[in-house]
This record gives structure tokens, C-alpha cells and sequence, in this order.
């Protein structure tokens, strides 16, 4: 069993899934007491989330990378970055930390292609909705037509993932919210949506919506255990 490298805290309520459905995932293949080799650096979000927010990528880059090499050194043999967002430097990571990185878009996108979807809404950060590093995976390696919502609904659901989900806040209002939004890209023409963010699946699960929904959260933890079982 490869050991895995997590970077977490981006938010801990998502890291908290990581950890639960990578252990459990591994249980249920191996069973008995086996349980995933880990380590889990997990950063302080409010450090991040301002940086983000000033567009300090380049630092945030140096962050990252750092992190990735320390978590090498302690041992990791491949690193899940436990955000969508901060996949914007999944490729410096990958290059300057010299490890594998198990990219969230790209699993999640071997998903939506095995379903037979050509078209998907995506749900995100604006970073993730609105630059080119997420979509441009799902379009130059899985040939996935991506549409995003209208921009008052982009600024609904980014102001909803940093002032309520990453914060553990879970309100039926905004639940509503995010199922309109899902509908709206559904009459748009989105076989499916992709939930990429790795907090939304705290307030939208499948029986929500009439459309297929992805979950980055679990489709990325099981991913990094089949990669870990390889
Ligand atoms: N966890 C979220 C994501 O998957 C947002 C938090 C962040 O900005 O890293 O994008």
C-alpha cells in the first residue's frame, strides 16, 4: 500500500471526509483491521483564504509546494490536494515538490465520461468555476463540454462555500438556493453537475437533484486509495 499524502484544512469539515472515506474505503477492500497509510497536513484556512482572496497565488503557490515537500519527506508516495480550488497549482506542486499529484478534475472526469455525460454543470469557488485550470481538464483530457451558472448565482454559491460551509454552517435556505442553480444548468442543457467544491456534498447529496451529481469529495478519496492499492 503506497502512502498517501494529504493536504488538508481547506476546509478541515472537508478534510474530516477525506480521512472517513479513505479509511473506509480501504476497509471495504482489504477488510479486518486495515485501515490507510497517511499524513494529513493540515494548514490554517484563515491564512489561505485572504491570500486567495488578494489573488496571491504565487505565494500561495510557494505554501503548497512546501507542504508537498514536507510531506515527502515524511514519506508520502503521492499527494491529493483536498480542495478543488487550489488545484490552480497542481502542476507546480507535481513539478517543484517532484510528486505525483492525483488531480481531483481528472478523476472526476474519468467519472462523468464512464457515465456516458458530454455536457456538465460545474459548481465551485469562482476560482474554480470561473478560471481555465478545472475546466480546461475536463475539456482537453476528457472531451467534457462544461457550463457554469449565471454570475449572481456564481457569487450565491462561492459566498455560501466560505461563509457557511467551510465554517460547518449547513442551511436548508441555501440548499434551496444551490438545488435552483442545479435546475437552471439542467434546463440549460447539463446532463449532470459536478459538485466541485469539496464542501458542497455536505449540503447537496444525489436525492436533491433530478440530474447525476458528482462528488469531488468521494470520488477523489476512493481514487486515492484504488491509486494507493495499485
Ligand atoms: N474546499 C473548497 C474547494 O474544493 C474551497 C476552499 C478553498 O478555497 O480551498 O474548492
Amino acid at each position: 500500500m503506497k502512502t498517501i499524502g494529504i493536504i488538508g484544512g481547506m476546509s478541515w469539515e472537508s478534510s474530516l471526509e477525506y480521512y472517513r472515506i479513505i479509511n473506509q474505503t480501504v476497509k471495504a477492500k482489504l477488510g479486518g483491521l486495515h485501515s490507510a497509510k497517511c499524513l494529513l497536513y493540515s494548514v490554517d484556512f484563515a491564512e489561505i483564504e485572504v491570500l486567495q482572496h488578494q489573488n496571491k497565488w504565487k505565494e500561495l503557490t510557494n505554501v503548497l509546494v512546501n507542504i508537498a515537500q514536507k510531506l515527502k519527506k515524511g514519506g508520502a508516495d503521492f499527494i491529493v490536494i483536498g480542495t478543488n480550488t487550489m488545484h490552480l497549482m497542481a502542476d507546480d506542486i507535481e513539478n517543484k515538490a517532484d510528486i505525483k499529484v492525483l488531480h481531483i478534475a481528472d478523476v472526476t472526469g474519468e467519472k462523468v465520461v464512464a457515465k456516458g455525460i458530454k455536457k456538465i454543470g460545474l459548481l465551485g469557488t469562482k476560482f474554480t468555476m470561473e478560471g481555465d485550470f478545472y475546466r480546461q481538464v475536463l475539456k482537453d483530457r476528457h472531451n467534457i463540454e462544461v457550463i457554469i451558472p449565471e454570475e449572481y448565482e456564481r457569487e450565491i454559491v462561492h459566498n455560501v462555500i466560505y461563509q457557511e460551509l467551510c465554517k460547518g454552517l449547513i442551511y436548508q435556505q441555501s440548499k434551496e438556493r444551490f438545488i435552483k442553480i442545479i435546475e437552471n444548468l439542467s434546463s440549460q442543457g447539463a446532463e449532470g453537475v459536478i459538485l466541485g467544491c469539496t464542501e458542497i456534498p455536505l449540503l447537496i447529496k444525489q436525492e436533491d437533484v433530478r440530474i447525476p451529481v458528482f462528488d469531488t469529495t468521494t470520488i477523489h478519496a476512493v481514487s486515492a486509495v484504488e491509486f494507493a492499492l495499485a
